[in-house]
């Protein structure tokens, strides 16, 4: 079986890690002496005078418990985008190694192998935006370290094939990452219950998106422990603050709310399609298990010009790959979707299909 320590890069093999005031002295105490805080308090209504645990541990005991995990297989980071960056960090020696990457996807991965001088590979979507799961195990070299895959997919919405992710992460050699940040909105389970039979596989998920809590930034990366310390080793000390956490915590308590949330984005989602499909400027609108819709226009400049004069604001995809003339569009409230379709309707009056009839010639 792979060792995960084995695939680190090898300064990160020696690392001796920082160790907090916090990480060395674990237990409780009276009288807190260690680690150069204000001991009068905080000028604040929430007391933040403290460091807060740098290990999160109460926030991993609930998750473990929702996730079906244990402890020493969850990190939470400051947002997902921490642990993207952290896999970079730990796995890729700058100027040598490269990462796979499935376009149409999250910008994120590129701009993180970027600024970490890792040469990306892409190996696109094929047929209705699934793996070519072949080329990436095709892929595989010494120096190809990551591969990302993103389920369901930012911007096209579609989960990967289950069979197609597995087979990566049975023959590829290196870690593969798979990105849940929409998975409460899709029918299909999460890959987290596979991290036991997989060391290599890491599943993020955030609470940036269906939980409703992208202002306090917080994901997860779920994965076998030995990868897990390899992110504690090489994390900021403290890199979700007490505020995060606690705020975790309260959110973990009203999970039911999430689930009705849930289920009316699902039901939005299914008449916002309809509503859209109806629409003359409207081309395609793709299959979603996500919050958004892909949808293709025949004019999406005018139309997003038309939206944004309107105030609203969409997401204008229509210059990435597969992704010509696309404006993504997020699921919102009743009301929101409604005013979107109004809005739209209104292009289409505006002459909005004629000018894409124009734009469709040229
Ligand atoms: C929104 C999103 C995230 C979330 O990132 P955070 O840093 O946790 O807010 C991660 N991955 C994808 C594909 C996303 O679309």
């Amino acid at each position: 079986m792979l060792d995960p320590e084995m695939l680190a890069r090898p300064n990160i093999q020696r690392l001796k890690p920082y160790s907090s005031a916090r990480s060395e002295f674990g237990g409780s105490a009276e009288v807190y002496l260690d680690a150069n805080e204000n001991a009068f308090g905080s000028p604040t209504e929430t007391q933040l005078h403290r460091y807060p645990d740098p290990l999160q541990r109460t926030v991993k005991e609930r998750l473990a418990a929702v996730k079906g995990v244990t402890s020493d297989q969850i990190f939470v980071g400051n947002g997902s985008d921490e642990a993207i960056d952290l896999l970079f960090r730990i796995f890729c020696e700058p100027g040598r190694d490269q990462a796979i990457i499935c376009p149409p996807t999250y910008g994120m991965y590129k701009v993180a192998a970027d600024i970490n001088d890792i040469t990306v590979r892409e190996i696109p979507l094929i047929g209705d935006f699934q793996l070519d799961a072949a080329a990436i195990v095709g892929a595989a070299s010494e120096a190809a370290k990551l591969v990302f895959i993103c389920s369901p997919n930012n911007p096209t919405g579609n989960v990967m094939n289950r069979e197609d992710v597995l087979m990566i992460a049975e023959n590829f050699p290196g870690i593969v990452v798979v990105d849940e940040a929409y998975i409460d909105f899709a029918p299909e389970r999460s890959l987290i219950s596979e991290i036991g039979g997989f060391p290599n596989l890491v599943v993020l998920q955030t609470f940036s998106k269906a939980w409703g809590m992208a202002g306090a930034r917080v994901g997860l990366a779920f994965g076998n422990p030995k990868l897990i310390e390899l992110f504690n080793r090489v994390k900021p000390p403290y890199n979700v603050s007490r505020l995060a956490q606690d705020a975790i915590l309260d959110a973990l308590e009203n999970g039911g709310t999430v689930d009705k949330w849930v289920t009316q984005i699902r039901e939005q989602r299914s008449s916002l399609r309809g509503s859209l499909a109806d629409l003359e400027i409207v081309e395609t609108v793709y299959p979603s298990d996500a919050n958004f819709l892909l949808v293709k226009f025949g004019a999406p400049e005018s139309v997003y010009n038309f939206l944004l004069s309107e105030n609203i604001v969409v997401r204008d995809r229509s210059n990435v790959v597969r992704c010509e003339r696309c404006l993504r569009i997020t699921v919102g409230t009743p009301e929101e979707n409604s005013a979107l379709i109004a809005s739209l309707r209104r292009c289409e009056k505006s002459g909005g299909a004629a000018a894409a009839l124009t734009e469709i010639a040229i």
